[in-house]
């Protein structure tokens, strides 16, 4: 017997975990896995939902479960989601008074509405219980009669990962969903006592994640729909697999393999990106680090960053706060990531670094921003690439030592002013450098509708692209979807009489304009033109034979979707056809025999090998009907193949 089971994606940042949309946390798949594996059919919201239909979790009843994952250690300006806040989990907890209710993830390390604020532990009111340690490891405990506790473990969470994949297809965001993968947890320099701010020595010294484990996890990612995936769940990347004090040397042939094993567990894959590298690992083993670096820009795809974790520039503040590397360390890393990873594919840098600063930190004086200052302005005067500077103040967490020694509060008008100048002095020019005029982003995923349009690509870190349309656009796949929609209506027609298409013009609709300027037709615009122009007399229901495909939302599907009509007057039969396979084409066949003499009068396609391809200002026939290639009417049938996520229409003229 299956329960009812809710997971509620709070949303995670941690300094070696992402969790928010369009990014989803192994936590929260770990837990999918864990419900799964004890009888329950585990659903999934975000936060935002649930901020948007309270009903979405108010209807959880007695009997039914559900489990909240939450929490930010070093929060950050999100645009993709907004994190779940303390008094957010509380009234949820205290709303959710029917189901048994827990709460795992960072935020019971402690909370703090934003950075600069110290985050105190504290008990999370309303929940029934708390998952301390591994939130999946925990439940499964939990659930299992012990104590809701337990240390991460991957012979425990590994298979757990594999059951819990399916989860990512109820994700609102999905397909457009990244995958965070972890790879590691821990800090071999734990052994020191880490970074006086961080919260990664928590979890001790590094585990790593077996290979197989970690491309079993993408196997079933990858069936699940995903294609985009970040290695993002580890301090440091270069140091995987790798052992022996503070500043492991890093294992090029285990980087090399690891990233083989992930291609072949996801051959399509679209994104597959890193985060967090230790410059302290590159300065000072810099050959190791070459090669390693090597192994993932053959293993990547482009447009990737590798994140340092900076913190300041200031050589006193590195030594008050036992930081992993010097300025002049962290100079030399951008050096060697810039010579290993600057490289253009399609014009996008393959691999460059990213750079972040903590603001707050003991030793900090009004010096230390000068000392900033004069660091990226020696890497815009040396001609270095670097993608991104994130400043953020400290939020220091009970337990680590930066909680009772900081300097909060203590140069607000400073940080102000360096933050200012890092965006105008720094940001401004080292875009232009980046991504200079003429640079294409591709598959640009739109995140905030409106005019302009913002959206970024799937990726780590990217960069904000603001569109000065009313977006989303026509793409071939919305052309299929009217397409398809057309045929519905047909087949239909005898309680359908009229159909009103209501938005002409601009706002999700068939013809685009811009003030002043040109007029185009947005590709779903084809469909229905041919449509209205081409269908008529009797509507004729086809006896259709398809082969399937399985989808998240709505269960099998025959790929094709047909309708004919029959124009007796005319003597002419309209057939339209969509193939809804994404990928494969289908040989599509119909017997005329009935009809005597037949002849092909006109074949039209609608299909592009990018299915995301759209009409534009720029580009207005991107996608427009185009003579069918590979149509006839032979031995008394219609044949034709149709391209992947294609809508198609043939004119057959009988004697
Ligand atoms: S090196 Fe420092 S910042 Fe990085 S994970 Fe270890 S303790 Fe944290």
């Amino acid at each position: 017997m299956t329960s009812n089971a809710l997971i509620i994606d709070g949303y995670v940042d941690e300094p070696a975990c992402l969790g928010v949309a369009p990014y989803i946390s192994p936590y929260v798949r770990d837990v999918a896995g864990v419900l799964s594996g004890h009888g329950y059919a585990p659903r999934y919201v975000t936060i935002d939902q649930v901020r948007a239909d309270p009903s979405l979790a108010a209807a959880c009843g007695p009997g039914d479960l559900v489990v909240m994952i939450a929490g930010m250690t070093v929060p950050g300006a999100y645009i993709g989601g907004k994190p779940a806040t303390l008094t957010e989990v509380q009234q949820l907890g205290t709303l959710l008074r029917g189901p048994t209710t827990a709460i795992g993830g960072p935020m019971t390390f402690g909370y703090a509405p934003e950075g600069g604020r110290k985050a105190i532990r504290q008990a999370i009111a309303g929940f029934d219980v708390t998952l301390s340690g591994s939130p999946a490891v925990a439940l499964d405990a939990w659930l299992s009669g012990g104590e809701p506790a337990g240390a991460g473990d991957y012979s425990l969470t590994d298979p757990w990962s594999v059951a819990g994949a399916p989860i990512i297809a109820q994700h609102p965001a999905f397909p457009y969903v990244m995958c965070e993968i972890e790879t590691a947890t821990g800090c071999s320099r734990a052994t020191v006592g880490g970074c006086s701010f961080c919260t990664e020595p928590f979890y001790g010294l590094p585990r790593y994640r077996s290979i197989e484990g970690i491309a079993e996890e993408v196997a079933a990612l990858h069936a699940a729909g995903a294609r985009h995936f970040r290695l993002g769940r580890q301090p440091d990347l270069l140091a995987y697999q790798s052992s022996g004090g503070e500043f492991p040397v890093p294992r090029p042939e285990v980087l090399e393999e690891l990233f083989s094993a992930i291609r072949a567990s996801a051959p399509d894959l679209a994104t597959l990106h890193i985060d967090n590298i230790n410059p302290g690992t590159i300065a000072r083993h810099e050959d190791a680090a070459r090669a390693a670096l090597s192994a993932i820009v053959a293993g990547h795809t482009p447009g990737d960053i590798a994140a340092f974790g900076m913190e300041t520039a200031d050589p006193a503040v590195v030594a008050a706060n036992n930081l992993k590397a010097m300025p002049d360390d962290v100079f030399r890393a951008i050096e060697v990531v810039n010579d290993m990873g600057a490289g253009r594919t399609g014009g996008i840098p393959e691999l460059l670094p990213g750079l972040n600063f903590i603001v707050g930190l003991a030793g900090e004086t009004a010096a230390t921003f000068d000392l900033n200052g004069a660091f990226l302005q020696r890497v815009l005067d040396a001609g270095l690439l670097v993608r991104r500077v994130n400043i953020r103040q400290l939020m220091p967490f009970e337990g680590t030592t930066a909680y009772d020694e900081n300097t909060l509060g203590m140069h607000d008008a400073r940080f102000r002013a360096f933050k200012e100048w890092t965006r105008t002095h720094f940001d401004e020019p080292m875009l232009r450098r980046v991504f200079p005029v003429g640079t294409v982003l591709s598959d640009i995923v739109i995140e905030i509708p409106g005019r302009p349009s913002f959206g970024r690509q799937m990726g780590s870190y990217p960069i904000l692209v603001g569109i000065p349309l009313v977006l989303p656009a026509g793409s071939v796949l919305d052309a299929v979807v009217v397409g398809s929609l057309l045929i519905t209506l047909l087949r239909a027609s005898d309680r359908v009489h009229a159909a009103c298409l209501a938005q002409l013009v601009n706002t999700i609709s068939a013809i685009r304009t811009e003030p002043g300027g040109p007029a185009w037709r947005q590709s779903i615009f084809h469909p229905f033109s041919l449509t209205a122009r081409h269908a008529a007399g009797d509507v004729l229901r086809p006896d259709l034979t398809a082969p399937t495909l399985d989808t998240a939302k709505h269960g099998t599907v025959p790929v094709l979707d047909a309708v004919a009509t029959w124009d007796a007057d005319a003597r002419r039969l309209a057939v339209f056809v969509v193939n809804r396979d994404p990928d494969e084409a289908v040989i599509f066949e119909v017997p005329l025999v009935a009809f005597g003499d037949a002849r092909l009068a006109q074949a039209t396609e609608l299909a592009d090998d990018d299915r995301f391809a759209c009409n534009t200002q720029d580009e207005p026939d991107r996608v427009v009907p185009h003579a069918h290639p590979r149509a006839a009417v032979t031995d008394g049938a219609l044949r034709a193949e149709l391209a992947p996520a294609s809508w198609s229409m043939f004119l057959v003229d009988v004697a």
